[in-house]
């Protein structure tokens, strides 16, 4: 088995409703997010999948959230957008992509906050 991943970053805006501390006042990140791939089987050219491809697909995503107010979008229309919900829904969202096959899968996303605060999410 083997597992690739590969980084992007977006920029944006949030508060997270609700909260009692900091963070329900509106405040920025530069989140950074990972995008975790497992498979058995390479290619002709003995790869799982070519990283510029799964970057592209990933900034492709990304760019829904790169320099936005997160709680106007519709993404978050009824819930926060906090590291756990942005995780599930770019992992969502880059599952469903065409570029995995029934032997190479999307196997996690990864969402880092800060430089001390992560989220994994997979299903
Ligand atoms: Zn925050």
């Amino acid at each position: 088995m083997y597992e690739i991943s590969v980084r992007a970053a977006f920029e944006a805006a949030h508060f997270i409703d609700g909260y009692d501390g900091k963070c329900s006042r509106l405040h920025g990140h530069n989140w950074i997010v990972e995008a975790v791939v497992r498979g058995d089987k390479l290619d002709s050219l003995g790869m799982l999948i070519d990283f510029k491809i799964l970057k592209a697909e990933l900034n492709k995503i990304l760019d829904e959230f790169d320099h936005r107010f997160l709680n106007d979008l519709e993404s978050f229309t009824t819930e926060n957008p906090t590291a756990e919900n942005i995780a599930r829904k770019i992992f969502r969202k880059l599952a469903a992509s065409e570029i995995f096959s029934e032997s190479t899968k999307l196997h996690a996303v990864k969402v880092q906050e800060t430089p001390h605060s992560c989220v994994t999410y997979y299903e």
